[in-house]
């Protein structure tokens, strides 16, 4: 089915859940909105109609009609575009690999990680499901938002179809390290799943660090100041940490029920009596809830003069109750607070007051502004809602938020007591700071706490999330404009007929020759030197090939195709039809012994790398070096021979997996002087790969044309996507 076309910019969620709640009573369907979660996000675009969602909407239809009735009924008053389940499916997919695999691993959880191949496979085609009802939805100029663990493989669905589509993806749990995400079976497909999408976001900046340094170790590509190229396409990675609505909080505050509520609660907890520790979370072996319960009995060990002053309200939501590890889980947790108020409860005083519910929000609020100790101490967290709902609570400032370490929540509430979960001794002390601390030292936390809350509102994560994408859009478009196409190809092409007399600058590695593993691997091929040869020997063609190696390779490898050549980026320059290189300024080579254990010290510490010396250059290369090894100690080698050779006149370059060093005044734009000052040239054609080649690109005339080999920044005008394209090029240029 497709549905009626929209004009408008509009914005398509996608997600596990609906935001919608649907019952049969009496055989009468009851459906009603149900916001909270990723739809509260949205719903400042909901009421301008630019948002529709497409989810599961929890619920199994008896019939065909009962189907067909709740799919009207949600597109119509919901904006939303069920994709029903069975019960298998969600046996499979929902409880199965996305709840008993992807989230215990992701959590850190290993050893609770269940791989099933059949719960993998049906994960796939309900992937599959959620992109055909989708691809009925969309229409051009929407932006598809994908969220969550639940669907790591639409985006890819997504891009196979629809190349040219706008796609994010947010997941609102952690990424873990590469090492631990490694050992999922399926790790190359969802990673090759999530990089369909345009953009991809994560809470903390961890996380996308690690997504980034698996996609290194397990798809060999690299990433740059938070982008990776796929096939020519930019992907860029963010972290968005998700806000809370503070404006909801606030009204909800100052409503009268709400009010009466909290001045009711205060009553029947004894605010005036008791000093409150509150926690609230999903009952979840990630929220460290047994842990928590653990270090509270420790604190009323050691401090027995706080029986009968304290009390922890533990309001534990049910959650994922078909998943035997909650069960055991529960029983644990029930066990725990047994326990403890066996051992240390009184007439009138028990130390735990446990609930097993969940409370509307509404009726969560005075909790939260009633609690003298917020304890959200989760073992492992994506973000943590409560702990800002908390902050949000306290408009008067007062009370202390422990916090774990491990929540995501930690890199923006860092004036909590921030707590390692699992030293019980440290949690059971930060119940004793919470409660012993100076009182202005904690309002002043909490007030900065409350301001940055207030500064980074929910709807912020909205729009930064959906700018950044559309500026991804731009990106991509702007490099798809500069690919050299037909019409430019054209204009190179009359430029160069129409010019008497023409200067070739060409680049060797990475631009003539596709890099190999080790340099003297790349030796010319016969076609290529014929090309050159070809291109040489018309009379109007100063060709020159201006490269970053020793001269000796250079002479042996081009000494037959009369043209000029540039050794180690200028140093020494061999100029056509003389026979003798030149030192084109005098260098002295004192410094190499200096950086030569440096250099050799990274050779024998990164496997697979090597050093190469040059006559005024020593260069590091780590192409044979696992990916991720190479990319750290490149980065490390690189700032440390930067801090080293300040104010000396040699200069550390970070060219394609290769780290050198030389001399200031020799670069490859220097080296071109002598040529460009020869004459008047009426065509300039230069073409590189890599930043070296950038020196190049800034002394061209204005009039001349410049071509980068391959993606990423570059002054060139003009680039084209593989050695090979180029060689076509110029195939066609000296036919
Ligand atoms: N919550 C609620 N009622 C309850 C307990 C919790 O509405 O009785 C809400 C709470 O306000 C918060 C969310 O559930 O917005 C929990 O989000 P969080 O990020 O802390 O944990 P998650 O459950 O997403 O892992």
């Amino acid at each position: 089915m497709k549905y009626e076309k929209m004009q408008k910019e509009r914005i398509v969620v996608v997600s596990n859940r609906l935001p919608v709640s649907i019952r049969r009573k009496h055989k009468i369907l009851k459906i009603q909105s149900s916001p909270g979660g990723v739809a509260t996000a949205f719903q400042s675009f909901q009421k301008e109609g630019k948002v529709a969602f497409v989810g599961w909407p929890g619920f199994i239809p008896e019939n065909q009609e009962e189907k067909r009735t709740i799919e009207e009924i949600l597109i119509r008053d919901h904006n939303s575009y069920p994709v029903f389940l069975s019960s298998k499916e969600i046996d499979k997919y929902y409880f199965g690999f996305s709840n008993r695999a992807i989230w215990p691993l992701f959590h850190y959880f290993t050893s609770m990680s269940e791989f099933d191949l059949s719960e993998w496979k049906t994960y796939q085609e309900v992937n599959e499901k959620f992109f055909q009802k989708l691809s009925e939805v969309i229409q051009p100029h929407d932006i598809i938002w994908i969220h969550d663990y639940h669907l790591m493989l639409l985006p890819g669905l997504v891009r196979q179809h629809d190349p040219e589509s706008t796609v994010g993806f947010f997941l609102h749990i952690p990424f873990p390290s590469s090492e631990i995400f490694r050992v999922l079976p399926w790790r190359k497909e969802v990673l090759k799943g999530l990089l369909g999408a345009d953009l991809i976001g994560f809470h903390t900046y961890e996380y996308a660090r690690h997504f980034m340094s698996s996609v290194l170790r397990l798809l060999g590509y690299e990433h740059e100041f938070g982008s990776v190229t796929i096939d020519q396409r930019t992907v860029r990675v963010g972290n968005f940490p998700m806000g809370i609505d503070v404006n909801r909080v606030e009204k909800l505050l100052a409503k009268k029920s709400v009010m009466m509520n909290t001045a009711e609660l205060s009553v029947n907890i004894q605010t005036s009596r008791y000093k409150i520790f509150l926690s609230v979370d999903r009952l979840d072996y990630t929220k460290g809830i047994p842990e928590r319960l653990k270090a509270f009995e420790l604190f009323l060990e050691q401090n027995p003069e706080q029986h009968g002053h304290v009390v922890m309200i533990m309001i534990c939501v049910p959650s994922r109750t078909m998943v035997k590890d909650y069960l055991l889980l529960r029983h644990e947790v029930e066990r725990l607070v047994g326990r403890i108020n066996g051992r240390f409860g009184l007439h009138g005083w028990i130390p735990v007051h446990y609930m097993y519910r969940s409370f509307p929000f509404e009726k969560l609020l005075p909790y939260y502004v009633l609690a003298d100790v917020a304890v959200v101490t989760p073992i492992r967290d994506g973000m943590n809602l409560v702990a800002k709902e908390y902050v949000a609570a306290k408009k008067d400032e007062t009370g202390v938020l422990i916090l774990s370490e491990a929540a995501g929540a930690a890199t923006e509430l860092g004036e909590a007591i921030l707590v390692n979960v699992n030293h019980t001794e440290e949690l059971a002390k930060a119940f004793e700071i919470a409660l012993e601390g100076d009182e202005a030292e904690q309002k002043k936390r909490m007030k900065s706490m409350r301001k940055r809350i207030h500064d980074y509102p929910l709807h912020y994560w909205t729009s930064n999330f959906i700018e950044s994408l559309k500026s991804v859009k731009r990106l991509q478009d702007e490099k798809k404009r500069k690919k050299l196409d037909m019409a430019g190809e054209d204009k190179i092409f009359s430029a160069f007929k129409s010019a008497k007399n023409r200067l070739l600058l060409l680049d060797y590695d990475g631009t003539l020759v596709p890099f190999a593993q080790r340099p003297e691997l790349a030796a010319p091929d016969d076609s290529l030197i014929a090309l050159l040869k070809g291109l040489a020997g018309n009379t109007g063609n100063t060709l020159v090939i201006i490269s970053g190696r020793d001269k000796e390779t250079l002479q042996e490898w081009l000494n037959d195709v009369p043209c000029s050549l540039i050794a180690e980026h200028g140093a020494w320059i061999r100029k056509y039809p003389r026979k003798k290189w030149k030192m084109e300024r005098p260098l002295s080579n004192e410094w190499k012994k200096e950086l030569y254990p440096i250099f050799k010290q990274y050779e024998v510490t990164v496997p697979g790398s090597f050093l190469e010396e040059k006559d005024y250059g020593l260069a590091w290369h780590y192409r044979k070096a696992n990916p991720e090894l190479g990319q750290i100690r490149s980065r490390e080698l690189f700032d440390y021979l930067n801090e080293f050779l300040a104010n000396t006149d040699l200069q550390v370059m970070h060219g394609n997996k290769i780290i050198e060093v030389r001399f200031m005044a020799v670069n490859k734009g220097r080296a071109l002087e002598s040529f460009l000052m020869q004459r008047e040239w009426p065509f300039i054609l230069a073409v590189g790969d890599d930043w070296t080649d950038e020196d190049m690109f800034k002394v061209l005339p204005p009039s001349s044309f410049a071509l980068k080999i391959g993606h990423g920044e570059s002054l060139a005008p003009y680039y084209l996507d593989s050695v090979k394209s180029f060689r076509d090029f110029l195939e066609k240029l000296s036919s």
